[in-house]
């Protein structure tokens, strides 16, 4: 980078220095570039993103309409994608990525509505998969799923809390990736703390009294996240 931002210099002095024979015309289009060069360099972003493995859940016209539908139902307007402003962290329950994987894939559910799913499911040795694209509208946190994220984390079966090591690694590497590419992400919350959330002035629901009280994925895990991922300012709720 270093490299490449000297060569890019060199080449705004030295070439119309070279090519042109009138000074003021030089000095002009050299004041030019260099104001240029600055915005540049101030506005590239480090993203440091963790090995995350694509494997789409069904992302046909279909989803996208039951999309719109669900959009239009509960937020009252009909849209696919997502401004993320918080990330909801959830555990689905069962023991295996592959069976949850099936579980999200098809597109509607019974009752002929958007199926269940999020963007992310990590599984119990931190493999990170990434199921939609990350800021397409998907139906994990009810009151939120407008605005949020969501990652899946394979366990929790009998409400027990056993997520890995491995699996808050890969959280805190996810987040901060998310954080860092989306500097509109303010919030990270445990899906069971979607009451407390309202705080955050985020919650927005149509459909009165759809409500589904949570405990995933407790508060051991959503305490070791904030631990970890104190130096970003990222805001966290009472574990
Ligand atoms: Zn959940």
């Amino acid at each position: 980078m270093k490299r490449l931002l000297i060569v890019l210099f060199a080449l705004l002095f030295c070439i119309p220095v070279f090519a042109s024979g009138g000074k003021n015309t030089t000095d002009k289009e050299q004041t030019a570039d260099l104001s240029g060069v600055k915005e540049i360099s101030t506005s590239v972003r480090t993203v440091t993103a963790p090995i995350i493995i694509d494997r789409p859940v069904r992302l046909t016209e279909y989803r996208k309409r039951l999309t719109r539908e669900y959009a239009f139902r509960h937020y009252g307007e009909e849209f696919t994608e997502i401004v993320p402003q918080a990330v909801i962290v959830h555990w689905t329950e069962s023991p295996e990525a592959d069976g949850v994987y099936e579980y999200f894939y098809k597109e509607a559910r019974a009752d002929g509505t958007l199926n269940v799913c999020s963007q992310f499911l990590v599984d119990r040795d931190g493999t990170i998969f990434r199921l939609t694209p990350e800021t397409m509208l998907d139906r994990h946190a009810i009151g939120y799923n407008w605005c949020a994220i969501g990652i899946e984390n394979v366990g929790g079966v009998d409400r027990k809390e056993d997520l890995t090591p491995e699996q808050l690694q890969a959280d805190v590497l996810l987040i901060r990736y998310l954080w860092e590419k989306y500097p509109t992400v303010r919030y990270v919350w445990g899906h069971y703390q979607q009451k407390s959330a309202e705080k955050s002035g985020l919650y927005k629901e149509s459909v009165s009294g759809y409500y589904h009280a949570k405990v995933d994925p407790g508060p051991k895990f959503m305490k070791a996240l904030q631990k970890n991922l104190k130096d970003t300012g990222l805001l966290f709720f009472k574990p």
